[in-house]
């Protein structure tokens, strides 16, 4: 019989901030409601966009993925999936002021405990922190770690800074004291533009360009000798696509070569470093349907245990008569990419809850 699969990167529709209140310390209730900022939807895809929600999945008068019976029979048993981690796509990192998106960090990760993982045994989560206070998001993953059920710290890639910067090694720390791998999902603070020469016009430009931003973090957190630092922390990508994978390694091998004398702590070739301690999920699989394409996409990468299952629900990544995994991969690799992958990613995935 074929093995459940875990899927690393399901959506719950997280609710607009009324719904937090509750969840939330008497002040920032009252302060929400006399700003008259408590119906701020959250909700950072736009809702009516096509990407935002596969056609077949939608629910009128729904905001997409907010039903748990519609996750159970449209994802977790359509896809045979045995366990799925919620990333909810929270504005609280959009908040500028720290306290606030502290407070909105804190009650999307209670409300998701109550509502989803209560709810759902197959269902797991990510601790969302607010990344504008990396001592207060310290803090927060101090105080969800010991349920179980929160399986990594979730961050959207494009944040204040570079995240290489030893103003984010505090969330380092705590990840690698409490086991959790970081999940940096597509996505951003809005501080900056995606694009190195400004904003861009449409959405169509802004997700492509994220791709863009995961190379540049990915490189700050390498050359800034986070992996030296933390030698086991582990960093998921999320929804970043895979194929500029295989060009960016070919890239930062070369340079490392040439300028290595200026960054001795990066001791180890940038593939190396990534093979061991980076992941990536399947979904938006941005390569043609084509068997021969993604298998010298995957031969490209060198390595079997680099990529995690997605379906990315309700996102539309994928059509009604297609699988979320790609065609071309052998079984060894579908279980590896299905199971044995996420395992050894996520290391609370293996206990009993
Ligand atoms: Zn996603």
């Amino acid at each position: 019989m074929t093995q459940a699969a875990i899927d690393c990167d399901i959506h719950p529709g997280v609710p607009e901030i009324k719904a937090l209140l509750p969840y939330m310390t008497a002040f920032w209730q009252d302060s929400f409601v006399h700003r008259g900022i408590d119906g701020f939807d959250m909700m950072s895809y736009p809702p009516n966009a096509p990407i935002t929600c596969r056609p077949d999945w939608r629910e009128q008068g729904r905001r997409p993925g907010a039903s748990l019976d519609a996750l159970r029979t449209q994802a977790l048993d359509a896809f045979g999936i045995g366990t799925a981690i919620c990333n909810p796509l929270t504005g609280g990192q959009v908040a500028v002021s720290e306290s606030m998106g502290a407070a909105i960090c804190a009650a999307v990760n209670d409300w998701i405990r109550e509502h989803w993982l209560d709810k759902e045994p197959r269902l797991r989560a990510s601790i969302v922190v607010p990344a504008q206070a990396p001592l207060l998001a310290a803090e927060e993953i101090a105080r969800c770690a010991p349920d179980r059920r929160f399986v990594q710290i979730l961050m959207p890639v494009a944040c204040e800074m570079m995240l290489g910067r030893s103003y984010y090694w505090p969330i380092y720390e705590a990840a690698v004291r409490h086991d959790l791998p970081i999940g940096l999902h597509a996505g951003s603070m809005y501080r900056y533009a995606p694009t190195s020469t400004g904003w861009p016009s449409h959405a169509l430009h802004d997700y492509v360009a994220q791709s863009q931003t995961f190379e540049d973090q990915l490189l700050s957190l390498i050359s800034n000798g986070v992996f030296n630092k933390f030698p086991t922390l582990r960093v998921v990508l999320i929804e970043s696509g895979v194929t500029w994978l295989p060009g960016f390694l070919w890239r930062a091998i070369k340079t490392w070569r040439g300028v290595r004398a200026e960054v001795p702590w990066v001791s180890r070739s940038p593939a190396e470093i990534v093979r061991d301690n980076v992941r990536l999920t399947v979904q938006p699989f941005d390569a043609p349907a084509d068997a021969t394409v993604v298998e010298r996409i995957v031969n490209q990468i060198d390595d079997d245990r680099m990529l995690l299952f997605a379906s990315d629900y309700p996102h539309w990544q994928f059509g009604e008569d297609e699988t979320p995994l790609p065609p071309g991969l052998s079984d060894a690799l579908m279980q590896r990419i299905r199971v044995d992958n996420p395992l050894a990613t996520y290391p609370r995935l293996q206990e009993t809850v």
